[in-house]
């Protein structure tokens, strides 16, 4: 399951916007309390990435236990850094360690290329909590030699270098270099190749000794195809072979990964002393007992007990949740999000929700697909104080949960759209010439501008509040049939959803949306990047990995490649340039709903093949001609196409007789202060796990 989108493309429509004030820059400046004027969004820029910094608007007029209460859920979120470095691969920590004691001891000559090159390494590395880049998942490979590392590193005292359990430098250096400067070395994070053994061939730190049938195999055995409510398997655990024998190393307090936990547990355990109400309290105390035991039926009655709080004002993800970094898309990497409910821009999506009968009554799948009682899609916009783990730095802006099927089916999710991180990524981006470069004419560019902002928001909101609820399996369809492609065609869906909606009358009629023209912002965006500039982040040569950006390619190649006879929508050149031009906006629609109904019957009746087809067909390969083409337009702007934040921070204030009067909130972290800082607070895991 997917259930997270990022922000892929608003970052750049944004940049369009400049001097033009149509919407409100988000419903959280709504709430009267906007950050003062020495408020830097923009905090670093470094090889293809920019960390920006998010505002927490309305934290201040919070009560007092709630802003204590997120005081120590972020702490909890924090401590669980290390586990994700140590799950994206078995080496991270020890690579990360020694390059940033080299950074705070190295006394050499710092002016130099290569000492410029080694600190723009760390920081890459920071970003992508590990290794491999956070997005495309190659391995970044360090613009500085092996032999100038090796001299770095034994020019540093070796008293002050981390090196594991007394081993000499040169036994930490012959363990990592591989790693670090071979390109043969597990040269990516996760392998997708569908000739490959995906299991045996991914660097991440989810399987070791074993091959991917002996994982399948394993798994396979344990599932009962009578059971109506399966537990997540394998969803907190490494799988390793000991004596001969496959068997899985447990995520939980006395198990792997159990110190790092036990701190968890202690924030949790004071966040539970002051939860807002007995049913949060309860979320909370589901959630450590599954942190004692790892028992993941725990784990599901956590979750459901997670989806069904929808009245506390504070709320949070901490855990092993999203599967996107296993190959067979079954062990959750460790994340944790920090946020609190904002009442007014809520509105927006609570309209949404009360509908949503409607909206799976009138899609255009199958009947044989379609929910008959569309149940508990709650939704909300929140505010976020506190990214961890797998939402640090790179974040989504919108989050369904739980991932589970048949929790969704029989007790609903939970749907947020995070209006502070697509805030600031349009302040941050105003002015940046992306439009002017890209779109077709004033036409797109003056839409965009007036109406850019409100479709994409909405566009969030049906994606994660209707999209990924809607629909249902025909009984006796396992919910993993369309494995790896179960990942790509789950956001497509979600995404036709949207864009199917977007260009509907009711929304407009619900207030949603000002008039009957405003979703063609969005129609022209949404194609556009699918097909054209979503490829800046796509080596020239590589095909498209990520499951959004297939699922992005798919949807846009296929409608392109349908729409292309009647001219609805097609490819043009200008000037040598190509450009996305649509002449019939209520055709695509008709586009998008068909093939909505066509993936929705591959996921009901878990037509693998025909998944398979689509998704290799449209979301893989790319024209490389006109990837080039891309590339070079876009470095002519000299943008970064990948964003991550700096998380504010957090202060408790204490009187005489040590009670808590207030928590403050501060935003002049930089990056390089706060992922050190991070990496002395927050890090009691071994080098090796
Ligand atoms: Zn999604």
């Amino acid at each position: 399951m997917r259930k997270i989108i990022f922000m892929l493309t608003s970052l750049f429509l944004l940049g369009a916007c400049t001097g033009k004030t149509s919407q409100p820059a988000s419903n959280a400046s709504a709430e009267q309390d906007v950050p003062d004027a020495s408020f830097e969004y923009k905090v670093d820029k470094f090889a293809d990435v920019e960390i920006l910094r998010y505002y927490v608007p309305g934290f201040k007029t919070l009560p007092l236990e709630q802003k204590e209460l997120i005081y120590y859920l972020s702490q909890a979120a924090l401590e669980g850094r290390d586990i994700l470095w140590d799950q994206h691969n078995s080496l991270n920590l020890t690579i990360r360690r020694v390059c940033e004691a080299l950074y705070e001891n190295y006394m050499g000559d710092k002016s130099s290329e290569d000492w410029k090159n080694f600190e723009t390494y760390l920081k890459q590395i920071w970003m992508a909590n590990g290794v491999h880049h956070h997005y495309s998942e190659d391995k970044i490979m360090p613009k500085f030699s092996q032999e100038y590392f090796v001299s770095i590193v034994k020019g540093v005292d070796p008293g002050r270098m981390p090196f594991r359990d007394g081993m000499a430098a040169d036994e930490t250096l012959n363990e990592i270099l591989p790693l670090m400067f071979d390109p043969k070395v597990m040269p990516k994070r996760m392998n997708q190749a569908s000739n490959a053994d995906i299991v045996a061939t991914s660097g991440i730190n989810f399987y070791e000794g074993v091959t991917q049938k002996e994982v399948e195999d394993f798994y396979n055995a344990m599932k009962d195809p009578n059971d109506n409510t399966p537990i997540s398997y394998g969803l907190n655990s490494k799988v390793v072979k000991k004596d001969g024998l496959v068997t899985e190393e447990v995520w939980k307090i006395d198990g792997m990964y159990g110190k790092a936990i036990e701190r968890i547990v202690g924030w949790l355990e004071k966040a539970e002393s002051i939860a807002e109400n007995d049913s949060q309290k309860e979320v909370i105390n589901t959630l450590i007992s599954y942190y004692k035991t790892g028992d993941l039926k725990t784990y599901d009655d956590y979750s459901i007990k997670w989806a069904q709080d929808t009245l506390s004002r504070v709320d949070f993800i901490n855990g092993f949740t999203e599967v996107y970094a296993d190959p067979l898309g079954m062990k959750g990497t460790w994340e944790s999000l920090v946020n609190f409910k904002s009442e007014e821009a809520s509105k927006r999506t609570e309209i949404i929700s009360a509908n949503a009968q409607w909206f799976e009554d009138n899609s255009p799948m199958d009947s044989r697909f379609k929910k008959e009682e569309v149940k508990g899609v709650s939704a909300k916009v929140i505010t976020v104080a506190m990214l961890g783990g797998d939402c640090y730095p790179a974040t989504p802006i919108g989050i369904n949960l739980p991932n589970s099927d048949w929790i969704r089916r029989d007790h609903g999710s939970k749907s947020v759209t995070i209006d502070n991180i697509t805030s600031a990524y349009e302040n941050a981006g105003r002015g940046s010439g992306f439009n002017e470069e890209f779109m077709w004419s004033d036409v797109e560019r003056e839409q965009s501008a007036q109406y850019g902002i409100l479709t994409d928001n909405l566009h969030t909101d049906l994606h994660e509040c209707l999209g990924h609820g809607s629909g249902k399996l025909l009984p006796g369809v396992d919910s993993d049939a369309l494995r790896a492609y179960g990942s790509p065609l789950e956001e497509t869906r979600a995404d036709l959803f949207a864009l199917y909606y977007l260009g509907d009358a009711k929304l407009v009629e619900l207030g949603l949306l000002p008039n009957e023209d405003a979703y063609k912002a969005e129609y022209y965006k949404y194609i556009m990047n699918g097909a054209m500039t979503q490829l800046t982040r796509v080596q020239l040569g590589k095909d498209i990995e990520q499951a959004h950006m297939r699922n992005r390619s798919l949807i846009s190649n296929w409608v392109i490649e349908k729409g292309k006879a009647d001219k609805v929508v097609e490819l043009a050149e200008r000037d040598g340039k190509t450009f996305v031009v649509i002449n019939d906006y209520a055709k695509v629609r008709e586009l998008f709903g068909t093939l909505l109904a066509e993936v929705q019957r591959i996921k009901s009746e878990g037509d693998f093949e025909a998944g398979k087809a689509l998704v290799e067909a449209y979301g893989v390969k790319v024209d490389q001609k006109l990837h080039k083409e891309v590339l070079d337009r876009y470095a002519g702007l000299n943008l970064a196409p990948y964003k991550g934040f700096v998380n504010p921070v957090y202060k408790l204030v204490k009187n005489a007789d040590g009670k808590v009067t207030d928590v403050t909130v501060s935003y002049d972290e930089d990056y390089v202060t706060q992922q050190l800082r991070y990496s002395s607070q927050y890090s009691v895991l071994p080098h090796k796990n």
